[in-house]
């Protein structure tokens, strides 16, 4: 390592208090990054990071420079980090020249070229160019075959996964490749239409698949229900039936609510009642999983030793329909108390465990939504399928 030039893809895509591109209101994943940083700074290497953040669509966009990320990295490292207000051309060049072995350096915001997301190769050479060693560490964009993750390996001697890039692919491919049994899904969200490869993917590897969260009456429908005035997607019902229809002859356990929380106004004080899935009235919307249902989640987890979780039981950002899912982390964190495998795939899941103060008790919480979906279908996503095997 030591002086060899390294780019490393990191995600550091971080939120900013008002979307004002200077407060950084969470650093998890500059935190998530530093093993990998830290290993190649202290081994003496030149460390040169690449990142995106926002959709500056192509532009230069001040509120999306990488300058706050770079700030924080410091204080977390506690070593002062270099910027360059480029991510190819001369400054850069100039910048590397400067750099002793250890130094590490923040190129800026690659999507300000519109040639990182349509994966342009001149351009994934010119972010190449300083570097003979890749090192991918960013999973939240590994699904996206871009230049700074996919194009640019073409342009180096070695490209490897960083130490997160690794955990999340331990954890998430090790889940479906090898699970140990039993092996159960918990599906939620709004929208099954974006979660239909993966229940499908699911049905083939899982013991029980539990679905929860506003996609739930979509099924109820395929099975004749009234669903009153909750959300559906009525162009893939047909779909809904086909999924379960193909959970049965698998023998795979496909759990829906039996209960569900319904209000008449999608309003935090709304008033709401428990009512059976078989008896939703007209003009009521269900928005959370009901007693009973979370009760038998909760039995059907009991014996569960590897479990996925992607999306809420219900709309959790309002307390009065937050039990459902809560509840689910709750479970959760017994499932791996007793030494069973937990993964929470991204996205709202996340959010909703880290609400709960459940982060540390679960074994894996993915830092990408989309990239963890597609690893559990079981897709060989762009940016890993670049790397070397090693
Ligand atoms: P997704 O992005 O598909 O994972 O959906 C997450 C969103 O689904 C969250 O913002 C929840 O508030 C919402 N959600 C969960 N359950 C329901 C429900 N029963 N009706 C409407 N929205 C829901």
């Amino acid at each position: 390592m030591k002086n060899a030039k390294v780019l490393v893809r990191v995600d550091f895509n971080v939120p900013f208090l008002n979307k004002d591109g200077k407060t950084i209101t969470d650093d998890t994943r500059i935190k998530e990054a530093l093993p990998t940083i830290n290993f190649l700074s202290q081994n003496g290497a030149k460390v040169m990071l690449a990142s995106h953040c926002g959709r500056p669509k192509g532009e230069v966009n001040e509120k999306m420079r990488m300058t706050a990320m770079a700030t924080r990295l410091g204080e977390l490292m506690n070593k002062s980090i270099a910027t360059v207000p480029d991510c190819i051309g001369p400054e850069v060049d100039a910048a590397v020249d400067k750099m002793s072995g250890g130094d590490v350096l923040m190129l800026e915001n690659a999507r300000f070229y519109k040639e990182e997301e349509k994966n342009v190769p001149e351009f994934a050479e010119k972010l190449a160019k300083n570097a003979s060693i890749f090192v991918n560490d960013a999973f939240g964009t590994a699904h996206r075959a871009h230049a700074s993750t996919e194009g640019v390996t073409k342009f180096v001697n070695h490209k490897v996964a960083g130490y997160l890039l690794e955990k999340e692919i331990k954890f998430l491919k090790g889940a479906v490749d090898e699970p140990v049994a039993p092996f159960a899904a918990i599906v939620g969200g709004a929208k099954v239409s974006t979660k239909i490869p993966v229940i499908e993917s699911l049905i083939e590897k899982c013991d029980k698949i539990f679905v929860g969260g506003g996609m739930i009456f979509t099924f109820y429908k395929a099975l004749g229900y009234n669903v009153g005035a909750s959300m559906v997607e009525e162009d893939i019902v047909g779909l809904a039936k086909t999924l379960m229809e193909k959970a049965e002859a698998k023998g795979v356990k496909f759990l829906l609510p039996t209960d569900v929380i319904c209000t008449q106004e999608f309003k935090a004080d709304a008033p709401s009642k428990v009512y059976p899935v078989t008896d939703i009235p007209d003009g009521w919307m269900g928005l959370d999983i009901g007693p009973d249902s979370l009760a038998t989640f909760k039995a059907e987890l009991g014996d569960c030793n590897t479990v996925v979780w992607n999306g809420p039981m219900g709309v959790f950002e309002m307390e009065a329909f937050s039990k459902g899912t809560f509840g689910v982390a709750d479970a959760l964190a017994e499932v791996t108390a007793r030494g069973g495998i937990t993964i929470i795939g991204g996205g709202d899941s996340v959010a909703a465990v880290n609400l709960a103060g459940l982060n540390s008790k679960m074994s894996h919480i993915s830092t990408g939504g989309g990239a963890s979906l597609e690893m559990l279908e079981g897709k060989e996503l762009p940016g890993v399928a670049a790397l070397d095997n090693a």
